[in-house]
């Protein structure tokens, strides 16, 4: 018999970070960052786009679960949240790989595009550091029309 079995084992990273936190891997959880490291990163999905994929797999899920658990997953940083004022908030995978980069969004659609800018990581940086404080992030979202909707 194993004598682990009815203690949780802490493998993955988000186990060891949920722990630590004193919060619970849930399925639910686990299942929203599947999906999110499913697609990798780059896709910037909304919370309504995450329930889609989400009630294909467990019919039962709320939207209003799937918010919590996403705003969850923020905080814990596995996602980054993108505040985009007419085409809501929309998420995406938070990665070592893919660092300090910014978007173009269309504010019609929600087609969301990255590019990188050292100027703007570095303006930012600057302007924390002039004014004392303690740099998080240094992110510009563009606010636009992508070409189908011009
Ligand atoms: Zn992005
Ligand atoms: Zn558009």
């Amino acid at each position: 018999m194993n004598l682990k079995s009815g203690y949780p084992t802490l493998s993955s990273p988000l186990e060891l970070s949920l722990h630590k936190k004193g919060l619970r891997l849930t399925p639910q959880r686990k299942k929203v960052l599947d999906l999110f490291q499913r697609i990798g990163t780059g896709n910037h999905l909304s919370a309504e786009e995450v329930h889609g994929h989400l009630i294909q797999i467990e019919s039962k899920v709320s939207l209003a679960t799937i918010y919590r658990t996403l705003r969850l997953l923020v905080r814990m940083g596995f996602l980054h949240e993108l505040e985009l004022t007419e085409g809501g908030h929309r998420f995406e995978l938070l990665s070592k790989d893919n660092p300090d980069h910014h978007h173009l969004v269309c504010i019609n659609c929600g087609r969301t595009e990255e590019f990188e800018s050292d100027q703007v990581v570095l303006a930012g940086s600057k302007a924390a550091e002039s004014k004392g404080f303690k740099l998080i992030e240094s992110t510009l979202n563009v606010r636009a029309l992508c070409p189908d909707c011009i």
